[in-house]
């Protein structure tokens, strides 16, 4: 047997076994945007056109911001994105980048200034009834989160849960923690690593 092989079969062995143990799970990105990838039997949701659960413009956010590219009002995104969380009643924006001003936001986050809790409890609720929905909806057995938000997570995670625990249906019988990742980058090497082992044919001189 070849090395690429060898490697290709160990691969696909490890992740469709990560794959496998959980059937449906829900994985959602806050970083410039905010998005939600869903594992259902094994395999990505990706609707009728490979484009599938679109929560950005959930209007459950401020209804007097207008969204820039839907140009409906409340969108969750504006308030959920990096820059959306950079726009509170604590922050002073500057004109540094948004990703040097997040990292500034977050240290004093982490350091438990007292002058973000009604903003950590606002954003928090607000991740918590996209949360809330999407439970509902599919049930799942693991619960994710990353990207910038992740940096903010525990301070977040109080009011998120409350949220979670009074108002899901699906999970008033267990416990559904919120697993999160800090590591996306890998996560998202796995998952291209997946995608790969999935259409890489190289017998055939080709990718797909
Ligand atoms: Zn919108």
């Amino acid at each position: 047997m070849d090395s690429y092989r060898l490697v290709r079969l160990i691969l696909r062995d490890r992740l469709l076994k990560a794959v496998i143990v959980i059937l449906l799970l829900l994985h959602m990105h806050i970083s410039q945007g905010i998005g939600v990838g869903i594992v259902c039997n094994g395999t990505l949701l990706s609707g009728y056109d490979g484009y599938a659960a679109e929560i950005a413009h959930f209007p459950f956010g401020n209804s007097r911001q207008r969204c820039p590219v839907c140009k409906n009002y409340g969108c969750v995104e504006m308030e959920l994105s990096v820059s959306g969380l950079l726009h509170n009643n604590v922050w002073h924006e500057t004109s540094e980048s948004d990703q040097v001003q997040w990292e500034k936001m977050a240290e004093a986050i982490r350091s438990g200034d007292p002058a973000y809790r009604d903003f950590l409890r606002e954003r928090g609720k607000l991740i918590g009834k996209i949360f809330f929905i999407l439970i509902d909806l599919f049930n799942p057995q693991k619960v994710f989160i990353d990207g910038e938000i992740s940096d903010i997570f525990e301070q977040i995670r109080p009011y998120t849960e409350e949220v979670i625990r009074k108002h899901c249906f699906m999970v008033r019988d267990r416990i559904l923690p919120i697993q999160c990742d800090r590591q996306s980058s890998l996560s998202m090497i796995y998952g291209l690593n997946h995608i790969m082992c999935e259409k890489w044919e190289p017998l055939n001189g080709c990718l797909y």
